[in-house]
């Protein structure tokens, strides 16, 4: 019989020693839950329980936390999110980025709150979580290898998982490496994958030598109360309809017409707050010449992800936001075909 959710949490906790490959799980009772709410507030927590302010990032005291929250796995708007928590090679202080698409929802569905990595592998490894538990598999075979391959090659092994994998930024603790969520997913689905972009994950990963994770849900997500949950999401799409219309028309690259007018937007090394080129690498643009399908994360109608294709037939997910002002205005470039190019290179090198 299928195992059914329903309330926040399966009150498991999977705890993963590389260094010693084993596995244990843990269980809090439910004030924890309530008090340290949502991913990052659980992440944050465990962190903070679980190592000395003082350790370096990338030695094996540090932990990697892939945590969710209570409305994780629920069919409901912007809910899909799983946090990653560690100590950030980059800036030395508390580290923690947030991934959407399909991955969160997944550990939800395959019974497991969070996954604590501690420890250091001595040869590559990869997890395999499933039914409430956690398997440590080799992947030496993977190592070396970039991220779309990667979850290619996990996908013919294990069938369709959801995985997020490091690669070889990681792999070689570039201190601002991602963790890289579906990109192989993105070209079979069309679905919207995720990274965990922000603050050195996929160099933390890369320090304990692990390639990657891969989730697959057999459980289902319910409310307690389906009444009050249909009416409070029908609210929810509501809002979300209204108010991100933008987002949905032209993804997250409408915030660069935001930033650029108003003097915000990251341009030329922060010398600058609006760009010259702008017309040549807008929203507008984008959309007209290289954007083929809008695509969204689990249960969101927001749409705010983008399938693109360049005019060499290069296809890709993105870029969002963040990569069209980090290698154009940022960098000085004005040409979107070269973005868009970068953005796949970078998301394939993590
Ligand atoms: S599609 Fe956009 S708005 Fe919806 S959950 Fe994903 S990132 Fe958030």
């Amino acid at each position: 019989m299928v195992r059914v959710r329903r309330g926040g949490y399966w009150n498991k906790i999977g705890l993963v020693n590389l260094s010693s490959k084993s596995v244990k799980y843990l269980e809090f009772n439910e004030p924890l839950y309530e008090k340290y709410i949502g991913g990052v507030g659980l992440g944050a927590k465990l962190l903070i329980d679980n190592t000395s302010p003082r350790i370096e990032p990338l030695s094996s005291e540090n932990l990697l936390i892939f945590s969710i929250g209570p409305v994780e796995g629920l069919i409901l708007p912007s809910a899909a999110r799983m946090a990653a928590v560690f100590k950030s090679p980059l800036t030395g202080f508390f580290g923690e980025s947030l991934c959407g698409g399909y991955i969160g929802t997944e550990l939800a569905r395959a019974g497991l709150d969070a996954l604590v990595v501690k420890g250091t592998s001595a040869d590559p490894v990869y997890l395999l979580v499933e039914d409430g538990g956690v398997e440590i598999k080799d992947a030496s075979h993977l190592w070396g290898l970039d991220t779309y391959t990667t979850e290619k090659e996990l996908w013919s092994e294990l069938g369709e998982v959801m995985t997020a994998s490091i690669g070889p930024a990681g792999e070689n603790l570039v201190r601002f490496a991602c963790i890289v969520h579906g990109l192989y997913m993105h070209e079979k689905k069309k679905l919207r994958g995720g990274f965990f972009g922000r603050t050195g994950g996929g160099a933390v990963m890369g320090s304990k030598k692990l390639k990657a994770i891969a989730i697959r849900g057999n459980y289902k997500i319910e409310p307690v109360d389906d009444g009050k949950f249909i009416e409070f999401r029908e609210r929810v799409v509501r809002l979300a309809r209204e108010k991100l219309q933008t987002l949905t028309k032209y993804g997250t690259s409408a915030i660069m017409a935001l930033t650029n007018s108003t003097g915000s937007l990251p341009t030329r090394y922060y010398e600058g707050g609006s760009f010259s080129g702008y017309e040549k690498i807008g929203p507008e643009i984008f959309n007209k010449l290289y954007v083929k399908k809008k695509i969204t994360c689990f249960a969101c109608p927001v749409a705010c992800g983008r399938h693109s294709e360049t005019s060499g037939g290069l296809e890709m997910e993105g870029p969002e936001y963040e990569t069209l002002f980090a290698l154009g205005p940022l960098t000085y470039i004005d040409e979107l075909e070269a973005i868009l190019r970068a953005n796949d290179l970078a998301n394939r090198l993590g």
